[in-house]
């Protein structure tokens, strides 16, 4: 309360820093400025009282590399002052300028944040450094505030991976996941097994393109790398000094083709085969017997000493099961020890490597398949399908990492351009990484205390140079460190106020290749009777805004970029090409609309929407756009259930030639093709006809060849993904776009 009054005493006082937005990211508890500001020489004086643990030196290299001051450390007075808390909230700090600077901690780690805090605060301009008067204070909302980067399917340097730390420490992440081993390459050196890198670390071609395009081109140079294990002791003590933990991951039972190619012994069919040069899941995985079990325990005994955090992560995701079925050593193992599937037989699998661990002081931590067939005791979970996996862990009184999907995958689009790179698919803004919040709902309060908090996953498959991961992850990352530091109300406008005047300009001094996403021209498609009103928006509404279009079409303009588009009983493709001026430059959005009879009339949805992808609901069916391949966008309706049932009503009776249905196949990401649709219409809503057609592809044009007004169709989802593709044995994926008739 004494610093509010303080405020309002020193109001009197404004300057330019009076309120100004706050430079600190994520944005601290409390932030207030007093008015005016200190300014700062090249020397800077600082007391030797309650230093921090980390000591004299780090802070001296600290304001000379990262603030550009040098200090002078002295036993009376000083300008920068430090101060012990005791009885404070874990990691909490503040940090209190007034005549002096006076930073209060209550561990090492919040002294470094406020450090990093300190840091955004101090601004230089050409001729001063200055910092204004303010108090903060600050503390992080959740323990978890991960980052992960894959080094399997494309590897990074040890320097990589070192940039990557400092981005996570200025954020103020602390948990930092290293994917080191997959089917595409196994990236850290194992004394005991020398091949697992003179073998495994060498994958000779790379799929070209989309795992999705036929024909199938591989091509080299091989893709190789490791880590010594001084290499891996290096990045640790790098991270530690940034107080970053680091997770190591070593994927068990799946995604072991690399180790595999190494050690053919021990999967089930000890058939050798290359290490994997295309993307996806693979039936090789190791096998359950004893000798694998023995071998990866092997590994761990070795990775174990060198990570001195208290989590291993053993993967055990999209581990199919075809080989365990059909291999005599997985099914004398389930024998011997009365398991009942193969389900079980992995949860056998990996309770062996939870009491390993737990018996070298170390608690497993798994991608959320590790709860099918039963989670051992002390394991905690990520939860990336979805949240369901996290919410079941939660109730069995499991710790868990929130990563879903749907808001935490950094290899997904971050706009809806066709013109991105090319990426896995999916599609995660800006927007929907900033409204992440680690505790889902349906969670009740009294669990919450088992979320730890959330992470991003960079998977590398299309990410194939470090320019490449900073477009990925940036400025997502900053989006994201706020949703996990930061308590209380979030307000999404006032984050890209403040991205926009301190974040991108640091990042471009920095010259690191951010996503430019959030200056993109938008195009919003609402309902309107008789067809819709397409909205072309900036993120600045004073950027010019030219459109042009065909001028003999049925389209009325309105003005700030709105146009009416009218139904059409022919179905009838419009381009619009909308541009807009901004300092970055030019911008140009091309913008397909069909227009078609049905346009803008919401296709009423029986079957309840997934949380996930639930689009605009029934518009996203009959909003004149057609869903991107690979898919990116936010035009796709997503279903996870067996049967999708919707219907349309038209203003009369009308002669219909035939209805084009539109369905993605995005196998990668567990999106088929359904089986069926049955098409029931109509006169009169009270007698119907019913035509059944197989689907076999992506675009369909079912032939009716009759009268009706009334229109019903049921969409029969496949009852399981096959064998050998990824996420087998669990019920597919429905993604539909748009419905239209001829
Ligand atoms: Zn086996």
């Amino acid at each position: 309360m004494k610093y509010f009054v303080l405020f309002i005493f020193i109001i009197a006082l404004s300057s330019k820093y009076l309120g100004q937005l706050c430079p600190i990211i994520p944005h601290p508890t409390t932030y207030v400025t007093t008015g005016g500001s200190m300014v700062l020489e090249n020397l800077i004086s600082v007391n030797k009282a309650n230093l921090p643990t980390f000591g004299e030196d780090f802070i001296k290299l600290f304001f000379a590399n990262e603030i550009g001051l040098n200090v002078a450390f002295i036993n009376e007075g000083g300008q920068v002052k430090f101060k012990q808390l005791s009885n404070a909230y874990p990691d909490s700090y503040s940090i209190d300028v007034k005549e002096n600077i006076v930073i209060s901690y209550s561990s090492p780690a919040s002294c470094f944040y406020a450090l990093q805090s300190l840091k955004q605060l101090i601004q230089t301009e050409s001729n001063s450094i200055e910092i204004p008067f303010c108090f903060i204070s600050d503390e992080p909302k959740f323990v978890w505030r991960g980052m992960h980067l894959d080094v399997s399917r494309h590897f990074f340097s040890v320097s990589e991976v070192k940039q990557y730390l400092d981005w996570m420490a200025r954020y103020k992440f602390n948990s930092f996941h290293w994917h080191l081993t997959d089917d595409q390459g196994w990236r850290i050196e194992i004394k005991a097994y020398p091949k697992l890198t003179e073998i495994g670390s060498i994958r000779e071609k790379t799929l070209v393109g989309h795992a999705s395009s036929k024909p199938e081109i591989y091509q080299g140079p091989a893709e190789k790398g490791f880590y010594t294990q001084e290499e891996i002791k290096e990045v640790v003590e790098y991270a530690n000094k940034l107080f970053i933990t680091v997770v190591p991951e070593i994927e068990m039972p799946g995604h072991a083709r690399a180790a595999l190619a190494a050690y053919p012994e021990f999967s089930c069919t000890g058939v050798q085969m290359p290490v994997a040069q295309t993307w996806g899941v693979f039936d090789e995985i190791f096998c359950s017997k004893d000798e694998t079990i023995q071998f990866l325990q092997s590994i761990l005994s070795e990775v174990v000493p060198l990570f001195p955090g208290k989590y291993i992560h053993i993967g055990g995701d999209e581990a199919p099961k075809t080989n365990w079925k059909k291999c005599q050593n997985c099914q004398a193992q389930m024998k011997k020890n009365g398991l009942k599937s193969e389900e079980e037989l992995q949860s056998y699998f990996i309770q062996k490597m939870d009491k390993y661990l737990t018996s070298k002081g170390k608690t497993l931590i798994g991608w959320d398949e590790i709860l099918e067939g039963g989670l051992s005791d002390n394991a905690a979970v990520m939860s990336w399908r979805g949240t369901e996996g996290g919410i079941e862990a939660a109730k069995q009184h499991h710790y868990v990492v929130m990563s879903p999907g749907s808001h935490c995958y950094f290899d997904h689009y971050q706009s809806d351009r066709k013109t991105e790179p090319l990426a896995i698919g999916g599609y995660t803004s800006l927007e929907k990484v900033y409204s992440f919040n680690p505790i889902p709902e349906g969670l009740p309060s009294s669990l919450d205390p088992f979320i730890l908090g959330g992470q991003a996953n960079l998977w590398t498959e299309y990410i194939a140079d470090w320019k490449q991961v900073e477009y990925m992850i940036f400025p997502r990352m900053i989006a994201l460190s706020e949703a996990l530091w930061t308590a209380g109300e979030r307000d999404y406008t006032h984050f890209l106020e403040r991205l926009e005047k301190y974040e991108l300009p640091y990042l471009k001094s920095k010259n690191v290749n951010y996503s430019k996403a959030i200056y993109y021209l938008k195009s919003e498609v609402v309902s309107e009777s008789n067809g819709i009103e397409i909205d072309f928006e900036a993120i600045d509404s004073s950027s010019i805004i030219t459109v042009d279009y065909d001028k003999s079409a049925d389209v009325t303009q309105r003005k700030n970029g709105k146009f009416r588009i009218f139904k059409t009983k022919r179905p009838n493709m419009l381009r619009f090409v909308a541009k807009s001026k901004t300092a970055q430059g030019i911008d140009t959005l091309k913008l397909d609309i069909l227009q078609h009879r049905t346009l803008g009339q919401p296709w009423i949805i029986e079957t309840p929407l997934s949380s996930s992808y639930p689009g605009k609901g029934g518009l996203t069916l009959s909003d004149g756009t057609l869903g991107a391949r690979p898919w990116n966008g936010k035009e796709w309706l997503g279903f996870n259930v067996k049967e999708v049932k919707m219907s349309i009503e038209l203003n009369e009776k009308q002669k219909l030639d035939g209805i084009y249905l539109s369905f993605l196949s995005a196998e990668s990401s567990w999106i088929h093709l359904p089986e069926k649709v049955l098409i029931e219409y109509s006169n009169n809503g009270e007698s119907w006809k019913t035509k059944e057609f197989r689907v076999t592809k992506e675009l369909n044009h079912y032939v009716l060849n009759k009268k009706a007004k009334f229109i019903r169709l049921t969409v029969v989802n496949k009852d399981s993904i096959e064998d050998g593709k990824p996420g087998s044995g669990h019920l597919p994926w429905l993604f539909m776009d748009e419905i239209w008739m001829d």
